[in-house]
């Protein structure tokens, strides 16, 4: 273990840890937008600058680990004059439109201007424009929003494996984009997305729908396949208008694009509610006794006719635990068959 102190606090830490994790462990805050608990130190964005006695310039703490007997401190002056200088920097070349912005009131940078009290702007200068917008389905991507702390790449790297964006260029003309700076074309997992301290990289599916202090936020778990990865539904007038999951369940909040993204299957009109008979030739909606009946009748016929051997049950991946066994313990008790699988398997 390492003893260190921190703004006049003794601590201790593990060796391995970085001054930043040490001091938020400590309960010291430490501003930062590029850094993300889940993914490997960047040092880009240099708000989380914290001065060490013995090291003449400010260092970041983000990958500056721990060493014994330190003395960091993290709000002198100084360092809070650097901090202010780099987000008026950051916002010079911003397009700052918090009022339609889809990130406003969950932003990381307008967070921090609002802490800083960043109202106007020292700087002036050429901003980055970009006209056209990524054609793909599920991400919009405005780049005039984005502050290159690389969160994005790293977790397409680092958590998704896919490797689908990164830093083009280089300089004032530096972006994040797909190759060629064709339309994004990947797994779609929102992973981007969810670590986007901007509103840089939001859902097109939740554009315009709410703000999130008029939402209702209701955890859950994703129906779509046995994994079971929480979720967190945003609920507006009894609506899901978008989906997230927290970095503290289970699945550390990374989702596959079906959790993050499918959700209109929901409240779609389409979305079978009542048991469907088909009577000459046509569906017709009828009640749960009368669907069960039916079926166990024609069962019933079958098994006698064909024995039992002629029936097979073919399970769901979108049910839980409790319900497949009870599914599996009706085809072999009372059916009478191991004709059993699941659509896993197919
Ligand atoms: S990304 Fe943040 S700071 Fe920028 S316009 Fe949107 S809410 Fe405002
Ligand atoms: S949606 Fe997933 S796969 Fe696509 S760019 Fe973002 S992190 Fe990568
Ligand atoms: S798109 Fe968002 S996460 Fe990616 S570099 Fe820009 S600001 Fe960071």
């Amino acid at each position: 273990m390492i003893n260190l102190t921190i703004d006049g606090k003794n601590v201790i830490a593990g060796k391995d840890m970085t001054v930043l994790d040490a001091a938020r462990r400590a309960g010291i805050s430490i501003p930062t937008l590029c850094h993300h608990p889940k993914l490997t130190s960047f040092g880009g964005c240099r708000l989380c600058l914290v001065e060490i006695e013995g090291i003449p310039r400010p260092v970041t703490s983000c990958t500056t680990l721990v060493g014994e007997n330190m003395v960091v401190k993290t709000s002198t002056p100084h360092i809070v004059e650097l901090r202010k200088t780099i987000l008026e920097l950051l916002l010079s070349d911003h397009p700052n439109d918090c009022m339609v912005c889809e990130k406003a009131g969950d932003c990381t940078l307008q967070d921090l201007a609002y802490y800083y009290g960043i109202s106007e702007n020292p700087y002036e200068g050429e901003r980055r424009t970009y006209e056209t917008r990524d054609g793909n389905p599920f991400i919009e991507r405005d780049m005039e929003k984005c502050i290159l702390c690389s969160r994005c790449v790293k977790v397409c790297d680092e958590v998704q494996g896919v490797g689908a964006i990164d830093f083009a260029y280089r300089g004032f003309q530096s972006k994040i984009c797909p190759p060629f700076e064709r339309d994004l074309d990947c797994e779609f997992c929102g992973q981007c997305v969810a670590v986007c301290p901007t509103g840089a990289l939001t859902g097109k599916l939740w554009a315009h729908k709410g703000r999130q202090k008029n939402v209702n936020k209701v955890d859950t778990v994703c129906t779509y396949c046995g994994t079971g990865c929480n979720l967190t539904l945003h609920v507006k007038n009894n609506d899901i208008i978008r989906v997230d999951s927290a970095m503290s369940t289970w699945n550390e909040g990374w989702l596959c694009a079906k959790g993050r993204f499918g959700y209109s299957f929901v409240s779609s009109p389409d979305r079978l509610k009542t048991p469907l008979i088909k009577k000459r030739g046509k569906f017709k909606e009828v009640s749960w006794d009368e669907a069960l009946d039916f079926t166990a009748s024609k069962l019933k016929n079958i098994i006698k006719k064909h024995g039992a051997d002629s029936v097979g049950g073919l399970s769901s991946a979108r049910c839980t635990t409790e319900e497949n066994y009870l599914f599996q313990k009706f085809i072999r008790a009372a059916v009478g068959t191991n004709n059993v699988d699941h659509c896993a398997r197919l």
